[in-house]
């Protein structure tokens, strides 16, 4: 499968398929996918550029709204994490995943998809300390302070991902917009440093990327790993020692219930690199994209296209109770809790759901601001409404979970709060 990795977007999706198509032509193959490292910007109208946390000189719409208008469409499927500098209110009504235009897909404020039998997990946002144990508490309109912590990387959210069990379906690609902390250790750092000589005082105090990314990277492995943030292109390979103690809670609970796959335990030694590449932002270097040829690690002919990961779905039910909309640190459930409860939750989702649900047969996009060229949009300058996306109203009725995001306001709540709003 040939597949191609972008770092950050800064909306010009537009220079990004024109790269892949000359690349095409001049090699005769077709790219299957496009993944994008965060720093996307999906801004649909000119009051998502309000909810966009960057100096007001760099306010600029962007390409994406003509991919949401439908004026464009994407031409090949790509994979896109949020970053720091986004439509953050538009992420967020997508915060489990969802279409943000056609054939652009978000994998939410953390997510995990198979396309093609490819496992691809992602995590949005960039680490903070200081907003880590909060829950998310963000709302429209977003002040100084929150327009910015809203994309501050969850605990909760990366509990998630570090309850994936690789041990029989391996992870084929991370996604992240921060890299982890100390990585640059795992690879060249003279020759980044040249390139980049202010960063020297970060890895000199182990300051540079996030701790929590790193963490995720020694335990689930990954056979790859694409960050974007820092604007350069850096690769570095980290070798994992053999510990046959690793993921062993989730080896014992979920071997028997993988994803259509073998359950054939993979061979530790399969599973002992990750390689990690860090892309420069788009525009800057003819060479910002990278195009690879990567295989699923364990290939299934039962995932074609896009689909649901099905052990991501029994934690995002595992774990629903425990989202939080507080600014308060949020309370997460002990490993031996989360143990019992995500193995009766596999149990649901494989009854219930099924092993390779399409994610296009349960969300499909939809248009929810209005956008830059529609009569509707005012012109005022001010933050948006908030919307209720059917997406996220699809997926939590998938999971028969309840809609805390954006639910669909009552009539009490909307004599209450008047900024709320159902399309
Ligand atoms: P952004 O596009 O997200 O506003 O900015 C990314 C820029 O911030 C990059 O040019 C990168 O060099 C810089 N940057 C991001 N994270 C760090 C960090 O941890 N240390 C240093 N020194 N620079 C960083
Ligand atoms: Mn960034």
């Amino acid at each position: 499968m040939k597949v191609a990795v972008q770092g950050c977007c800064h909306g010009k999706l537009d220079e990004i398929y024109e790269q892949i198509k000359s690349f095409e032509e001049k090699k005769d193959i077709k790219v299957d996918l496009l993944l994008i490292g965060g720093d996307f910007q999906a801004i649909r109208n000119h009051h998502d550029l309000q909810c966009m946390a960057v100096p007001d000189k760099y306010k600029a719409l962007g390409g994406f709204h003509r991919y949401y208008e439908g004026e464009k469409i994407a031409p090949v499927l790509t994979i896109v994490i949020g970053g720091n500098h986004e439509a953050s209110n538009y992420m967020w009504e997508l915060y489990y995943g969802g279409w943000l235009a056609p054939n652009i897909y978000y994998l939410g404020a953390a997510g995990c998809v198979r396309f093609n039998g490819l496992r691809i997990a992602g995590s949005s946002g960039i680490c903070n300390k200081a907003h880590y144990h909060l829950g998310h508490f963000e709302r429209i309109p977003y002040d100084r302070s929150s327009i910015r912590s809203i994309y501050h990387t969850r605990a909760y959210d990366i509990l998630k991902l570090s309850l994936l069990s690789t041990s029989s379906l391996p992870i084929d690609i991370f996604m992240s917009h921060d890299w982890p902390n100390t990585i640059e250790q795992h690879g060249d750092i003279e020759r980044l440093l040249k390139q980049k000589p202010w960063f020297k005082k970060d890895p000199d105090k182990g300051e540079l990327g996030s701790p929590p990314l790193m963490k995720l990277l020694m335990s689930l492995k990954p056979k790859r790993w694409f960050s974007a943030h820092m604007h350069v292109k850096f690769r570095a390979v980290v070798r994992h020692e053999h510990d046959s103690t690793d993921n062993k809670q989730q080896q014992e609970s979920h071997t028997q219930q993988k994803n259509g796959s073998s359950s054939e335990p993979t061979k530790e030694s399969e599973s002992s690199e990750t390689h990690f590449l860090a892309l420069d932002k788009c525009g800057e270097h003819r060479l910002s994209l990278e195009i690879l040829g990567i295989e699923p690690a364990i290939a299934s002919s039962h995932h074609d296209g896009l689909s649901y990961d099905t052990e991501w779905l029994a934690i995002s039910r595992a774990l629903h109770p425990n989202l939080s909309l507080l600014s308060t640190a949020t309370r997460l459930p002990t490993p031996a809790v989360l143990s019992s409860k995500l193995k009766k939750e596999m149990k649901w989702v494989v009854e219930n759901i099924g092993t390779h649900k399409r994610i296009s047969d349960v969300q499909q996009f939809c248009r929810t601001a209005p956008g830059e060229g529609r009569s509707e949009n005012a012109a005022w300058n001010g933050q948006p409404l908030w919307y209720t996306n059917p997406q996220t109203e699809a997926f939590c009725e998938m999971l028969k979970i309840e809609n805390k995001v954006n639910p669909p306001p009552t009539e009490e709540s909307v004599l209450g709060t008047p900024l709320r709003k159902q399309i």
